[in-house]
């Protein structure tokens, strides 16, 4: 159920309200001026449906019940910020489209079939979607097309990627920006370009190749090193995070830059003017 709009705040919802992310932006929105929390949405059949989402986090009631009829919520909001899954985002985005809401998505992991649905929700409503949210990596995709650009072929690019245990997919989106970056940058495709999970006798390394590897542990919030290792020399381009709160921050600003935007796929780009 969302709450009762307040005039001149902007209401969003926030999807998969008990997962790491989900709980980081619900603090924020709660903490944040301008904008109110105008729904919490959770799987059906989750402990959490039916309860207030502040007091389902452990601390005071936020004046908002966890729901799971994501079409109800999501009619009665400006925006909806979405971490979730693959499978739960092309249906709010299907949801978001059909309410003109504008949809955040920090999801990763979607395979071409998911992004097509994205794609033609997007012919509806203004859509967000980046692998990383923050402004320190959304920066280094630009440095990383920069460099890769400015370095030929003698300089194998490799991606190292760690993130904590819990994660699903991998490599992970951000490090999929990073390569699809180096690749533009070197004016290759990606998908031709790409060597990932090396395994056993791999043979020697292709010339041109933009390596993957990912490290899973602990609880490591993400780290993304773009290495460009030539002979004798070696150039690494680093982003380090160490508190979500930075990806939360980042799509609270993609909800609020999409209000009035046209129907269409955005980025992190498009919202931090960073479009070279
Ligand atoms: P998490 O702690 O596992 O939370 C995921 C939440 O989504 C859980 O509440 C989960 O509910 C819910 N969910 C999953 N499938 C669902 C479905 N079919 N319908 C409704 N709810 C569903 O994961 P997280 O660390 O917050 O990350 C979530 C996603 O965001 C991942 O894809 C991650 O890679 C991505 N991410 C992106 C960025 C970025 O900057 N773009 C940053 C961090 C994370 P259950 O517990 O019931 O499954």
């Amino acid at each position: 159920m969302s709450e009762t709009a307040t005039p001149g705040t902007t209401g969003i919802v926030v999807t998969g309200a008990s997962g790491r992310m989900g709980q980081m932006l619900i603090r924020l929105i709660s903490e944040t001026r301008g904008v109110r929390l105008a729904g919490a949405l959770e799987r059906a059949g989750h402990d959490w449906i039916g309860q207030d989402v502040g007091a389902a986090m452990g601390g005071g009631d936020l004046g908002v019940t966890v729901s799971d009829d994501a079409l109800e919520v999501i009619a009665h909001a400006q925006a909806v910020i979405d971490f979730t899954a693959p499978a739960a985002s092309v249906e709010f985005a299907d949801l978001a489209a059909q309410a003109r809401t504008v949809h955040v998505i920090g999801t990763t992991g979607f395979a071409p079939q998911d992004l097509s649905r994205i794609k033609a929700a997007a012919r509806h409503a203004a859509i967000v979607r980046a692998g990383n949210m923050s402004m320190g990596v959304n920066l280094l995709t630009q440095l990383t097309r920069q460099v890769a650009a400015a370095l030929d072929e003698d300089f194998d690019i490799e991606i190292v990627e760690a993130h904590h245990n819990q994660k699903v997919d991998a490599p992970s989106g951000t490090a999929l920006m990073l390569g699809e970056a180096a690749a533009e940058g070197r004016g290759l495709s990606l998908d031709a370009a790409s060597d990932r999970g090396r395994d056993g006798i791999t043979g020697k390394r292709k010339r041109g190749d933009i390596g993957f590897t990912a490290i899973r542990g602990g609880d490591i919030v993400g780290e993304h090193d773009v290495l460009f290792a030539g002979a004798g020399e070696r150039v690494t381009l680093r982003h380090v995070a160490t508190d979500r709160a930075v990806f939360a921050r980042g799509a609270l600003k993609a909800a609020l830059w999409g209000q009035g935007r046209p129907p269409g796929e955005y980025d992190m780009l498009d919202v931090l003017g960073m479009r070279g």
